[in-house]
């Protein structure tokens, strides 16, 4: 996969969705929140288990890091894997606080934060990535199923590479650009729910013309 394939589908997307503004949270914790709510499962049911956090006044590290484990997991009940979760929850503001707080962690240099960032037990890459992109406003790219599955269905990668082989690609055709790979993993996920879903809209799809899927289909 060359850059231009990654820059072209930007621009491509951009034009046909505009901006997204992501990620939707009110504070970089929030972000944090949000990143280990989101794994498996679906935003909406996220949406609750934030609300219900914000409706007790837990949005903050110390607040999560003073509740019982049993009612955080039931205040995120809705997110699903409410146990792991809120297990996963209390390690995340254990970690911020073993660290010296947020502010500390945003003086670390990316790659130490990164690295750091994966030793907190039920964080892995994807997870990482989404906070040190959102959260942390730093330059590195999150790649999930859908951008996997988008960038098979072009053509342009076969899907089951290593995830920090696809990180790299991404981070490279747009290098320290922490406002296009924002903006970027929002377009893919708005694509890849409204169009490139699991049965895939292609007529009509902006990247049809460029995609080894879609050039199949007629129309
Ligand atoms: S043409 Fe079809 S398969 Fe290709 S990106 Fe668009 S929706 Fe997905």
């Amino acid at each position: 996969m060359k850059g231009s394939c990654e820059r072209q589908v930007f621009e491509r997307l951009r034009l046909a969705y505009g901006t997204s503004g992501w990620w939707p949270a009110e504070s970089g914790f929030e972000v944090m929140v949000g990143a280990v709510l989101t794994q498996n499962t679906a935003w909406a049911n996220v949406e609750r288990a934030i609300a219900e956090l914000r409706r007790a006044d837990l949005l903050a590290p110390e607040a999560i890091a003073a509740v019982g484990l049993g009612q955080l997991a039931s205040l995120i009940r809705s997110s699903g894997y409410f146990n792991v979760k809120a297990a996963r929850l209390k390690a995340l503001v254990a970690w911020i606080h073993d660290s010296g707080g947020l502010e500390a962690l945003g003086r670390m240099p990316t790659e130490v934060l990164r690295a750091r960032l994966l030793e907190v037990k039920g964080v892995g890459p994807e997870t990482a990535d989404d906070i040190l992109l959102y959260a942390f406003h730093r330059p590195v790219f999150v790649i999930d199923a859908y951008t996997r599955r988008l960038f098979s269905r072009l053509g342009a990668i076969r899907g089951n590479e290593h995830y920090e082989i696809l990180r790299r690609r991404f981070e490279e055709a747009f290098p320290d650009d922490v406002a296009r790979l924002n903006e970027y993993h929002a377009l893919i996920v708005r694509h890849a729910k409204d169009v490139c879903r699991s049965r895939p809209l292609c007529p009509g799809c902006a990247l049809k013309d460029l995609c080894a899927v879609g050039a199949l289909q007629p129309g």
